[in-house]
């Protein structure tokens, strides 16, 4: 079995802090992100409370400039799904769906995910008029009608960005007052093109193949209205990644991990940090604080408990050159016909966009995949921000989005950052 002194579980802010933190120390270390580096902080437009950038920075740029930092210090990156972690005497084991590691800690950095609304029409209408991603998927949307759901710093920003592509953008909140920073109450009260539903909950999501309309209501006085919409993005708030270390670690009643100073858990060796733990404040400079702290104490645990491997012999597994094995084949208008339409061999088509970071997140996955069904199935991207039109030719309203073709037809649809096992199989059926 691999062993590493440090495994982190997450690439978000926090976790490549702690990963830069830890591989800058000389620790072999190694990060697990199962969808794209940047965790939700990639999914916004523009930051601008993280300290170093007058001008603000966007989530993709500063998630890709953080990585590129981890990893200039030798930190490895997997692209897996953590299942558990489990104990085996002073070292603990990391189990994904692609192998078992051995380590002498780990810190979970595996951050938070979008709340549902839960409302009918919500889950059937994800990735045709549904979206929780502004960034990845707003300019699907331009000259749109859309609605934002939510009233908290997410929903408010996302609002204003959405407002650069939509016609119309109207923020439906369940309060008469947000819950966002003033500032950004402040600049979304005065953008003209955003209007304000207060005191209203959406009760259900209609359409055909699309999105077409939605059913609200008015909290105060209970009036039902329909309203036609285009496209509806959700913003109520996030859910902490915590599924796999219930087992083991001890977890708040809203799911979120309780640390001291040092983020240690109640297990040795075993950290938590940025949004999965339970904490004030939630926000980029605060996850990278966290970050370091771990991996400095995370030192100091190997120290006093391994004394005898410091510095040790280690061999580079280069599990990085492993995941960017085969290249995809870049589709545009001019090579589509000869590439997809005429190609005797059924084709993966992945429709992603460089600001799209569960795009990005999930292109080494499917690179792998080319790798392993070369001559049986053939593989292409195409990059939505410069093919557009194509991109509406073949109804994207989300990415990533995977197409599949059979002589020169689309056969099936994978919408969303999936994970391997779940594109196997759909490539398995399509091939035997
Ligand atoms: P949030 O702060 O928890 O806000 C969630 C919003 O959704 C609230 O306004 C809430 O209403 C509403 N909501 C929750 N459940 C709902 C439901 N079932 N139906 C309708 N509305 C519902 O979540 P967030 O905006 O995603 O932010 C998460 C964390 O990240 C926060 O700590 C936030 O400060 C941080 N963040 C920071 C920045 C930044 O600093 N630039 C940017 C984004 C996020 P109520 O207000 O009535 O509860």
């Amino acid at each position: 079995m691999q062993q590493y002194d440090v495994i982190i579980i997450g690439a978000g802010p926090a976790g490549l802090a702690a990963a830069l933190y830890s591989a800058r120390s000389k620790l072999k270390t190694l990060y697990i992100e199962k969808l794209g580096t940047g965790g939700q902080a990639a999914t916004t437009d523009e930051i601008e409370n993280y300290p170093g950038f007058t001008h603000g920075i966007t989530g993709p740029d500063l998630s890709k400039q953080m990585e590129q930092q981890a990893q200039q210090f030798d930190a490895e990156r997997l692209a897996a799904n953590v299942q558990s972690i489990e104990l085996d005497g002073i070292y603990r084991i990391v189990k994904t769906n692609k192998d078992d590691f051995r380590t002498k800690t780990v810190i979970i950095a595996s951050g938070a995910a979008p709340k549902l609304l839960g409302v009918p029409g919500e889950l059937e209408f994800r990735a045709r008029g549904v979206s929780y991603c502004a960034t990845c998927d707003a300019a699907f949307y331009e000259g749109a009608n859309i609605m934002v759901v939510g009233g908290g710093d997410s929903a408010v920003e996302e609002a204003c960005y959405l407002t650069k592509f939509a016609k119309k953008v109207i923020l439906t909140h369940r309060r008469g007052s947000l819950r966002a920073a003033k500032i950004v109450q402040e600049r979304a009260l005065a953008n003209t093109k955003l209007t304000f539903m207060w005191n209203t909950v959406l009760q259900e999501i209609k359409g055909g193949d699309v999105v077409e309309k939605v059913i609200l209501k008015n909290v105060l006085t209970g009036q039902i209205n329909e309203m036609p919409i285009d496209g509806i993005f959700i913003y109520v708030g996030i859910e902490p990644n915590t599924d796999f270390v219930q087992n083991i670690i001890d977890i708040t009643e809203q799911g979120y991990i309780p640390t001291d100073d040092y983020m240690r858990t109640n297990v040795a060796g075993i950290y938590a940090v940025g949004d999965v733990r339970d904490k004030l404040l939630r926000q980029v400079v605060t996850a990278v604080g966290d970050g370091a702290t771990a991996a400095y104490h995370a030192e100091k645990y190997i120290e006093d408990n391994f004394p005898e491997e410091r510095g040790n012999q280690y061999v580079n597994l280069n599990l990085g050159d492993k995941r960017m094995s085969k290249k995809l084949i870049e589709i545009t208008k001019d090579n589509f016909a000869e590439e997809i339409k005429e190609s005797p061999l059924p084709v993966l088509l992945d429709f992603w966009g460089p600001k799209c970071m569960p795009c990005l997140g999930l292109m080494p996955t499917v690179e792998e995949l080319a790798e392993t069904y070369d001559g049986k199935m053939k593989f292409c991207k195409l990059n939505t921000a410069e093919n557009r039109p194509m991109a509406i030719q073949f109804k994207i309203m989300s990415i990533p989005t995977l197409l599949f073709f059979k002589n020169g037809e689309v056969i099936a649809r994978l919408q969303g950052a999936r994970e391997s096992e779940e594109i196997e199989e759909k490539i398995k059926a399509i091939i035997d």
